[in-house]
């Protein structure tokens, strides 16, 4: 597509709406911060994947190669990292003492649990499969490497309590957050009433966290400093570089992120390699619950199962499309807010497409002579949806004019014939291709067709039977057994259900 307006983002880093120029022509290379799997991803959170989500779908739309890499944070992220000491407790470590953390044997177990469930999330919301998905822990060495190398060219240094980038060793630090955040740093880091132990051996209060040195941390790794783990921050720097090298064309994330861990992320990266890190960087802004900052404390927090898990399953019903359009239904960088009258009207426009995608099959099927009555004019409202995703993703545009073109479809109704039907059917293609909202993409599962449905059901049976003789021995050994074929029983107010362990 030649005559394609350029692709253009807003950079955090220039504070402009640029074209994005990729490195090599033609192929977009870019890293996308993932989850910390504590818990369950939140919709706030799947609003700055699916940023990245459409960035790559209008990327391919132009015909453009992608590699596409987003991390799994499974160790590291302390509770307090917005401090450059990087206090606080791990928040992994912290899930496993909290009541719904109580079910793990351990911290490993957690991670894997939540990390099977973001999978689940993320397929259900329709998000593209990232080419790779790098976990925290399965990079150690690298980061240690990393580190080494830090101290070696004297960006880094030791102390009695661990490793720390050393802040004025690296002159663009701040570039992309804004000087007055080190203002605020150096001042929240200075604060006494802040419950975070500072180090006092820091040469400079803005000086990061590269390596923790803690011999009692639940997830710990020897290092040439001993046992402890990595800084937060590091993680990213080391596996963008690993699978995208040194400079990428664009790096996104939630807006949470500009600073601290992105500002790190720049500086670690640019003193390894020397070379600029990212050529652009993309921020989505928080969302807002009904007008109101989302908090577990005023009850509007909301996981995507919250919305999407059937009612009988405490949740809300919620078909996960309309979810996902709804989270997109405003354009990235502007304050959006969440509303459940905004999530019934997209139900609504769910269904539309849904109705569309089913009279265009079966217009398809019974293919009426006649000549094509839509073509052009669908072929002009694609255009003008991928103009507007290519208009800095201006998807409130692209999705008004998917709407105008399932309604060209349906004020068709019985003369829609099979030349007219082959055209619709390529249009709800391409458009499902660039908004991912006609259909799910990746049907989950149901365990009723498993082909060892009747066999785990018949265990789960004798297993409750076991229990309620109190035969614990025996309801023990099955639960083991279940175990050993891959399948994790989960015991619910509705009695016990079952799932295959995620392949994770
Ligand atoms: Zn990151």
């Amino acid at each position: 597509m030649s005559d394609t307006a350029p692709f253009r983002l807003y950079n955090t880093l220039t504070h402009r709406v640029e074209p994005v120029e990729p490195l090599e022509p033609g192929h977009l290379r870019f890293y996308s911060c993932g989850p910390t799997v504590y818990s369950y991803a939140h919709i706030g959170n799947f609003r700055s994947f699916l940023t990245a989500d459409l960035i790559l779908r209008t990327a391919r739309a132009i015909g453009w190669k992608t590699t596409y890499v987003s991390n799994i944070t499974d160790v590291g992220h302390l509770t307090e990292d917005d401090v450059a000491d990087a206090g606080g407790e791990d928040k992994m470590a912290r899930a496993l003492r909290s009541p719904e953390g109580r079910r793990f044997a351990n911290v490993w177990d957690l991670a894997r649990y939540y990390t099977g469930a973001l999978l689940d999330d993320w397929r259900a919301l329709n998000l593209i499969e990232p080419d790779v998905r790098p976990r925290a822990t399965e990079h150690m060495r690298e980061q240690i490497l990393a580190v080494e190398r830090l101290i070696q060219t004297g960006h880094a240094y030791e102390t009695e309590r661990g490793v720390y980038f050393s802040v004025p060793s690296f002159e663009g630090y701040g570039k992309l957050s804004g000087n007055e955040r080190l203002d605020r740093l150096i001042e929240g880091a200075a604060a006494e009433s802040r419950d975070v132990v500072q180090d006092p051996d820091k040469r400079d209060p803005r000086d990061f966290a590269l390596w923790k040195k803690d011999p009692a941390h639940l997830m710990q790794w020897y290092s040439p400093w001993g046992w402890g783990f990595p800084g937060w921050h590091l993680e990213c720097s080391v596996m963008a570089m690993t699978y995208l090298g040194e400079t990428l064309d664009l790096h996104a994330g939630g807006e949470d992120l500009i600073f601290p861990h992105h500002e790190c992320e720049i500086a670690q990266s640019e003193s390894l390699s020397g070379k600029p890190f990212a050529r652009m960087w993309v921020h989505t802004r928080f969302l807002q619950v009904e007008g109101e900052k989302m908090s577990k404390r005023t009850g509007n927090f909301f996981t995507v199962r919250d919305l999407t898990a059937p009612q009988a399953e405490g949740g809300r019903g919620i078909d996960p499309l309309a979810l996902r359009l709804a989270l997109i239904s405003g354009q990235y960088r502007k304050p959006f807010n969440f509303t459940f009258d905004n999530l019934r009207a997209a139900a609504r426009h769910v269904q539309r497409f849904r109705d569309a995608d089913e009279r265009v099959a079966a217009a398809l099927a019974a293919d009426a002579p006649g000549d094509d009555i839509v073509g052009e004019r669908l072929q002009r409202l694609y255009r003008q949806a991928l103009d507007a995703m290519l208009d800095d993703l201006n998807t409130p545009a692209a999705i008004a004019a998917a709407l105008d073109g399932v309604k060209l479809i349906g004020g068709i109704g019985a003369r829609l014939n099979g030349a007219s039907a082959r055209s619709a059917k390529a249009w709800l293609d391409d458009i499902h291709r660039l908004l991912g909202i006609v259909r799910p993409e990746s049907p989950t599962e149901a365990p009723e067709t498993d082909p060892l449905a009747e066999q785990i059901d018949a265990l789960l049976a004798e297993r409750q039977e076991a229990r309620r003789r109190r035969d614990f021995a025996r309801a023990d050994a099955i639960r083991a057994d279940l175990d050993a074929l891959g399948i994790e029983v989960m015991d619910t107010p509705e009695g016990p259900k079952w799932r295959r362990k995620p392949a994770v």
